[in-house]
């Protein structure tokens, strides 16, 4: 399995960094997780086929997070994607991204693809996909509007994603995680709805947590410098544009 980060910025506008998202792939499933700045360039830059991405997770509805959804879609039906796409996105959304999409005119393209919006409840732990490889649960993430953190299974390894959201006792909770890629908006300062890369070190029990990619984060923090007073480097990755994981061996390649 191949853990794709399509972006790693905060909101904040980045000269450096597109807003966060991630791509999931293994043998059987392809997941976007999260729509930023152009994906179907990005997803085609990492050889992934427009016709047959499985699904889009969408964690909340920041435009930071959505944004890039029309082009997504845009592109999937000029290539003339057939097979169905499935949008999961928090019960409370789904109004919202059915006006969107009628906004879009999205029935008037011609599209030949079934769009099934699947919601969930993000205040609870929910499985959202089981498909051969993967399995993907959401549980409730701490930001100013519904969001969710998600929990990957692939055979017995676990990644854990929160890409944007406060410290989280739930993520605390586990008494193991293979990966964590949790967002770092800040690199020293305490603010609500976000977390920092000093929050992390200091909440989380790092003896159960094998290695940390850090996303969501903003030009001109001083991550570098606090990950040196930490002595941390070996376990706390900053995550770049278009570098990936490979889960296997949990090496970041670029
Ligand atoms: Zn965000
Ligand atoms: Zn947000």
């Amino acid at each position: 399995m191949e853990i794709h980060f399509l972006g790693t910025g905060s909101a904040y506008p980045g000269a450096k960094r597109d807003n966060t998202s991630l791509c999931l792939t293994g043998v059987s499933s392809q997941i976007l997780i999260d729509v930023s700045g152009n994906p179907c360039l990005k997803l085609k830059q990492i050889n992934i086929d427009l016709g047959n991405l499985d699904a889009v997770i969408l964690t909340h509805f920041h435009i930071d997070h959505i944004y890039g959804l029309p082009s997504l879609l845009w592109g999937m039906w000029l290539e003339n994607r057939k097979k169905p796409l499935t949008i999961y996105c928090d019960y409370r959304n789904e109004t919202k991204l059915n006006h969107w999409l009628d906004t879009m005119e999205a029935d008037q393209w011609a599209i030949k693809f079934p769009i099934i919006i699947k919601t969930f409840n993000g205040n609870i732990k929910e499985n959202l996909f089981t498909k051969g490889d993967f399995k993907i649960s959401c549980f409730p993430a701490l930001h100013s509007v519904p969001t969710i953190g998600l929990e990957f299974m692939y055979h017995n390894k676990r990644i854990i994603y929160s890409g944007d959201s406060e410290i989280n006792s739930h993520i605390q909770a586990y008494s193991h995680i293979d990966i964590l890629i949790h967002e770092a908006t800040f690199a020293r300062k305490n603010v609500p709805n976000h977390a920092s890369l000093r929050q992390i070190t200091d909440f989380y029990d790092l003896d159960t947590i094998k290695n940390v990619y850090l996303v969501h984060l903003s030009d001109n923090e001083p991550y570098e410098e606090e990950l040196n007073r930490l002595g941390m480097r070996h376990k706390i990755k900053i995550a770049e544009d278009m570098e990936h994981i490979s889960v296997k061996n949990n090496i970041l390649q670029g």
